[in-house]
């Protein structure tokens, strides 16, 4: 018998309706949950309080089980692991940033991202976060660097360039990124006292005892991260399935701006369950 079984999660941002691309990441996900007589956890990842709303969330417990998801520890039915709402889970993230101060994985970093884009000139392709040129990176040779005044600093997470980073996806198989070309140092808090999607989705993980993520391939290069932040506070990993995207016509990946294709919009059209999972590529 597997003494360790299989933990799922949900982990939706209640930033804008899901749409049929977080329907299959989903669905997928529970499929394999169920297919390995696993747990299901739901955990909402509304850090972001500038764009999380009230009515998203309501809105994310009525699509989840309307295209069929279900779970067993979440912040409407408990669990061992609660709570399951990141802003309340700050205790846990703060206490991650501490271990990173005090290893010294992170440095304080007052660049905006205006400043980081206007030193690179344009956006580093295929990922989101723009490729840091490392302005604030700490030089053992060089001078301290001054402390603009009455600033607070993100923390960032100084990346161990040239590294390769490797791992088996368990759809997409073997993936390597190269630290400081792929990504570079990238923020684990914000100066507005936030900590970064890349910090708390670790924290949850490995708190949560999560052994396999699913998820969009989007966060491909985003898992790379994530496992330097694993091997920084010696935790361990779980796996990772990367899904397929869900296109629009002009093959541009959906997005939560994407109203057509928001579940809500077609179900109110009359689509079902059924035919949004048996078309995921379509037209919207
Ligand atoms: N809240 C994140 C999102 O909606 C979750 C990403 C993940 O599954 O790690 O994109």
């Amino acid at each position: 018998m597997n003494p360790i079984s299989y933990r799922g999660r949900l982990a939706p941002s209640p930033t804008g309706y899901l749409h049929v691309g977080h329907a299959r990441t989903f669905w997928t996900a529970c499929e394999r949950a169920r297919a390995n007589g696993g747990t299901m956890i739901l955990r909402i990842e509304d850090l972001d309080h500038s764009r999380c709303r009230p009515e998203f969330l309501s809105a994310i417990y009525e699509d989840l089980a309307w295209i069929g998801c279900t779970w067993q520890e979440g912040p409407d039915c408990g669990g061992p692991f609660a709570p399951y709402l990141q802003s309340q889970r700050q205790d846990f993230y703060r206490a991650a940033l501490s271990r990173l101060q005090a290893s010294g994985h992170v440095y304080p970093c007052y660049c905006s991202r205006q400043d980081v884009l206007r030193v690179l000139g344009a956006p580093h392709e295929g990922d989101d976060e723009p490729l840091y040129p490392g302005t604030c990176r700490p030089d053992p040779d060089g001078p301290p660097r001054p402390v603009p005044a009455g600033r607070k600093p993100h923390w960032r997470f100084r990346a161990p360039d040239g590294r390769t980073v490797s791992f088996v996806d368990a759809h997409l198989g073997s993936q390597a990124f190269v630290a400081g070309c792929d990504f570079g140092d990238f923020v684990v808090w914000r100066n507005d006292d936030v900590p970064s999607y890349q910090l708390a989705v670790v924290v949850d993980d490995a708190a949560m005892r999560i052994t396999e993520v699913v998820r969009g391939e989007d966060l491909l290069v985003s898992t790379a991260r994530q496992l330097l932040l694993y091997e920084a506070l010696e935790g361990t990993p779980p796996q990772f399935y990367h899904c397929p995207l869900v296109r629009d016509e002009a093959g541009v990946r959906l997005a939560k701006r994407h109203a057509a294709a928001n579940l809500r919009h077609l179900r109110e059209q009359g689509r079902t369950p059924m035919q949004i999972r048996d078309g995921w590529v379509d037209s919207y």
